[in-house]
């Protein structure tokens, strides 16, 4: 029976809060880079659950969701094994930006990792060696970028090869979180619709491994905000709850929607962006998303919704270019 549970350094017997350090690498004056690491074990037996946060650095709403739960559970009440990792990026969250500065990697598109690539592929190496054998399931916290505005939603993946059992379970988890919008990902059909390596995503190699992890986006990017960090500390309770490491049933969303087609809407023309909707707006076909404006203020495009859809995150900064992304959009 094991009783002591280790991140790194970081060791927690049962009962026990433990803060501490993941050391991941060091930077060419000396210091060393490290993701902080909260271990909390219950007194009794039960699932281990991992949360991770700032896979992309300026992430924010999700470390300060994953800190308010780790220090709000009392351990005596707790079963099983709370580990969090609020912020994996250290040189991304150093320089606020998503990738890190150092190689301009997207970390969440590196896993399982390699411990001979360069630093972000060795810090996804490390942080994954510790979740792989450990983790029963995983909430891995994302904003969208900060450019746009946005409400919370997860996103769960079918991946090719992965028990139905395993996706079951990571579909009701998800949707215990309590989010309205939630996006079923099948990666067999959805190549393209976000840019990058989904292989490389945090949640995909847990599922490779067994682990019932997803995505929780839980706002917008480069900001603290305190309602959407409410929103996500309730659904990682409901998360809790459903898998039993703490007493009390998930409170139920008002209405949840899955969305299973999602797509990214670009401007043709540019200069300054009016919105005309906003997140979790379910619109027809047609109905204008945005208006683009020149600097002489000349309406010089309609952005319309290519078919019924519901908007899952609305431009924020107003400047746009020639393709830039106005909102990103999904239907059932
Ligand atoms: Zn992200």
């Amino acid at each position: 029976m094991i009783t002591v549970i280790e991140v790194g350094t970081v060791k927690a017997s049962r009962g026990e809060r433990v803060t501490g350090h993941l050391e991941v690498g060091r930077t060419a004056s000396g210091y060393t880079l490290a993701i902080p690491v909260i271990i909390v074990q219950g007194n009794d037996e039960g699932p281990t659950l991992w949360l991770n946060g700032a896979v992309h650095g300026d992430e924010i709403n999700g470390i300060v969701a994953i800190r308010k739960v780790a220090f709000s559970v009392d351990p005596k009440e707790l079963k099983g094994t709370l580990i969090c990792t609020p912020m994996c990026n250290p040189p991304a969250f150093q320089v606020r930006h998503k990738l890190s500065g150092f190689d301009s990697l997207d970390m969440d598109q590196q896993f399982p990792g390699n411990p001979e690539g360069l630093l972000t592929e060795r810090i996804a190496h490390i942080l994954f060696g510790e979740i792989k054998d450990t983790a029963d399931y995983l909430i891995n916290f994302h904003t969208i970028g900060r450019l746009f505005l946005g409400r919370p939603y997860t996103v769960f993946k079918l991946v090719d090869g992965a028990k139905p059992e395993l996706l079951e379970e990571i579909e009701k988890t998800a949707k215990s979180f309590a989010t309205y919008l939630n996006c079923r990902v099948d990666l067999r059909t959805a190549a393209g619709e976000l840019p990058g390596r989904v292989e490389g995503a945090l949640d995909v190699n847990c599922i490779k491994n067994g682990i019932a992890a997803f995505m929780a986006e839980v706002g917008s990017g480069g900001r603290l905000e305190e309602e959407n960090i409410d929103i996500a500390c309730t659904g990682i309770r409901n998360v809790m709850k459903r898998i039993n490491m703490i007493p009390g049933e998930p409170t139920a969303a008002e209405e949840q929607v899955t969305l299973t087609w999602r797509k990214f809407i670009r401007c043709n023309e540019a200069g300054l962006v009016f919105m005309k909707v906003k997140p979790y707006e379910r619109v027809a076909k047609g109905t204008i998303l945005a208006e683009i404006a020149d600097l002489f203020g000349n309406v010089v495009e309609e952005v319309r919704a290519p078919r019924d859809c519901y908007v899952i995150c609305a431009r924020f900064d107003p400047v746009v270019h020639t393709g830039d992304r106005i909102a990103f959009v999904g239907s059932c």
